[in-house]
């Protein structure tokens, strides 16, 4: 039988039909021509190189600064029944020279490299003497300079071009931006390569933004109440509130584990090793956690602290589903939250220049908190793409909040900071509006002034949204030193005299919320739970076994399908997507006896 790119994706990765622009990809590299494709995470990106590198007899050159994990990529090929390899700094000597002998040999289809590896005399000879089908550049925003992820050895991979004219070159990359894009062409030299940009929409991915009012409740019931038993992402800004989190959250029963910098290097090891392995672990993080994690069955990320650009929230709420079943973004902040990111960044050491990027880039993601309409519409608005005004899938589309006319309490608000001389927070703020009686009122004599209690008529909670929405929108502006003292800024003025009305957010009620909110994943019915969780059992046998992360063995997507399908029969299991040839010798009686004894007791 000849191979065509469709009969290797059934046959090899059990899978029925390409995704978006993949085999446009996959045809142009077999053809001979050169590439650069931007596509989210969870889009797809490897079979674009994987499968032209299985039609070709040569070997396909992976090159990816992600050294840790290779081995997980390497292994996940061999379950595939894929020949693959990899060369990295991780490997002694022996594996080296055995790598180079089965490359030599013709016995790999893929090789994963490192960047400074292949640069290197001895690699570039040893590849001159063998058929090459392709060169993948993977992660290949890390040659932008501009980037966070730079990696000078990335400069030098216009090498390919010039040392191996005639093999083809694919650079692939998940960041959105036109410059990055412009510069990956230019500095790889790929300057025939046929472009193909997806869209950045996850759509699988339910984005959902709250206002805090005590967190640790909140991520408690959202966690019970929709995601029981699944492996998830809890951000934290500081090192200490990801231990008492992780901590916090045992104590509530789940498997939780804390990482960050400061933990020694074996333990951050061993946290993410199990957060792979193990079915059902929460990370919390910081996001020192999350570069080049491919779990791709992460259901949720839930962040406690606020991102400080759109950028950051798109990529960490991106490493859920990756998978493409249903996954939710979750994020809770205060107004607490809104003056401490603006107090770090004008405390900063950086320069002028610096500082106003990142405030414009802290007002874009304070923005997407405090929007009334579509959040997703609003995220690909950001990255300069047309979508749908609404997308169904959003807090903003499932439960709109409203706006109200707040003129009068946002120039009661902003006198107040006036009246009590621009040198206090929030809650002495709030004091003051509210007309409490206390030591600190009194202490100061603003039971003197004319702002005191004329806010009686808001509870606490309503001024706290009022503030937050005023420092997030600029109109006051934190001290950098000192206790978050509030002032006032130009663009108040015409506020202050009556001449601007302001709308603001009505915070929506945190009960009305969770009672309209709803599990959106179709959760399986009771009566299928039983053979699910005995084919989970099954697949983390079988993953321990071969020493991979059970997502490896089959994803959830194959294993739902087979509690859906029940298949009894070797070709009715074929048809199951991700069920290849190779699994099906491999695992497929075991999955299979599990089923029949389900359905015939
Ligand atoms: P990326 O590298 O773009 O983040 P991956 O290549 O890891 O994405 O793919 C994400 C997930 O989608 C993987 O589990 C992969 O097996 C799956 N996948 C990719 N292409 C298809 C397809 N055509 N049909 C079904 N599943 C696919
Ligand atoms: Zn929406």
């Amino acid at each position: 039988m000849t191979e065509t790119p469709l009969t290797i994706l059934e046959r090899v990765f059990g899978y029925h039909s390409f995704r978006g622009h993949q085999q446009a990809i996959i045809e142009t590299l077999w053809h001979g021509n050169d590439a650069l494709v931007l596509m989210p995470t969870g889009g797809g990106k490897s079979l674009c190189y994987q499968i032209p590198a299985l039609l070709h007899s040569g070997t396909g050159v992976v090159i990816s600064p992600l050294i840790a994990l290779m081995q997980d990529q390497v292994d996940a090929l061999h379950e595939l029944g894929v020949r693959a390899g990899f060369l990295n700094s991780s490997l002694g000597r022996e594996d080296i020279i055995a790598t180079e002998q089965a490359l030599l040999h013709g016995q790999l289809d893929l090789l994963y490299i490192a960047p400074e590896r292949l640069t290197q005399q001895r690699t570039l000879s040893l590849l001159k003497q063998i058929p090459l089908a392709l060169f993948a550049i993977d992660e290949a925003h890390c040659v932008s300079q501009w980037g966070h992820d730079f990696r000078s050895e990335y400069l030098q991979l216009g090498l390919l071009h010039e040392q191996f004219p005639d093999v083809p070159r694919i650079a692939l990359t998940a960041t959105a931006d036109m410059r990055t894009r412009e510069e990956i062409a230019r500095r790889l030299q790929l300057t025939d390569a046929a472009h193909f940009v997806s869209s950045f929409d996850r759509p699988n991915i339910q984005y959902r933004i709250t206002q805090k009012s005590n967190a640790r409740q909140q991520l408690l019931r959202f966690l019970r109440a929709e995601h029981p038993g699944d492996a998830g992402i809890v951000y934290c800004l500081s090192r200490n509130k990801v231990d008492t989190t992780a901590e916090w959250l045992q104590q509530q029963g789940f498997n939780a584990l804390p990482y960050h910098a400061g933990l020694p290097a074996a333990q951050r090891r061993d946290h993410q090793q199990r957060f792979l392995r193990e079915d059902g672990v929460i990370m919390v993080a910081t996001i020192a956690f999350g570069m080049g994690i491919d779990k791709p069955d992460v259901r949720f990320v839930a962040h406690l602290d606020l991102p400080k650009s759109i950028e950051g929230y798109y990529q960490e709420t991106g490493r859920a589903g990756r998978d493409g079943e249903p996954a939710t973004a979750w994020l809770v902040y205060g107004v607490e939250d809104v003056i401490k990111l603006r107090q770090m960044l004008e405390g900063s050491a950086g320069s002028e220049d610096h500082k106003r990027s990142e405030r414009q880039k802290l007002d874009a993601m304070l923005g997407l908190c405090e929007i009334v309409s579509c959040r997703r519409h609003a995220l690909l608005t950001y990255f300069g793409e047309a979508s749908d005004a609404q997308c169904g899938n959003c807090d903003a589309c499932l439960h709109p909040a409203r706006t109200w006319d707040a003129s009068d309490a946002v120039r009661k608000a902003l006198s107040c900071v006036y009246r009590t001389g621009q040198r206090f927070g929030v809650n002495h703020l709030i004091d003051v509006l509210r007309g409490s009686d206390n030591e600190k009122v009194r202490q100061f004599g603003h039971q003197h002034l004319s702002t005191y209690g004329i806010g009686s008529d808001l509870p606490t909670a309503g001024w706290r949204s009022v503030f937050r929405q005023l420092v997030a929108r600029g109109l006051l502006r934190v001290d950098v030193d000192g206790y978050g003292a509030l002032h006032l800024t130009e663009a108040c003025r015409p506020i202050l005299r009556g001449e601007e009305a302001v709308h603001l957010r009505e915070d929506v009620k945190e009960a009305a919320e969770r009672s309209r909110s709803k599990r959106h994943q179709p959760a399986l019915p009771e009566e299928d739970r039983p053979l699910w969780e005995a084919l989970r059992k099954l697949r983390k046998t079988l993953a321990d076994e071969h020493g991979v992360p059970p997502y490896v063995i089959f994803n959830d997507r194959t294993l739902t399908e087979m509690v859906e399908r029940r298949p009894l029969k070797e070709n009715e299991l074929l048809s199951v997507t991700g069920v290849g040839e190779t699994k099906l010798e491999r695992f497929g009686d075991a999955f299979l006896e599990v089923i029949r004894e389900f359905e015939y007791g």
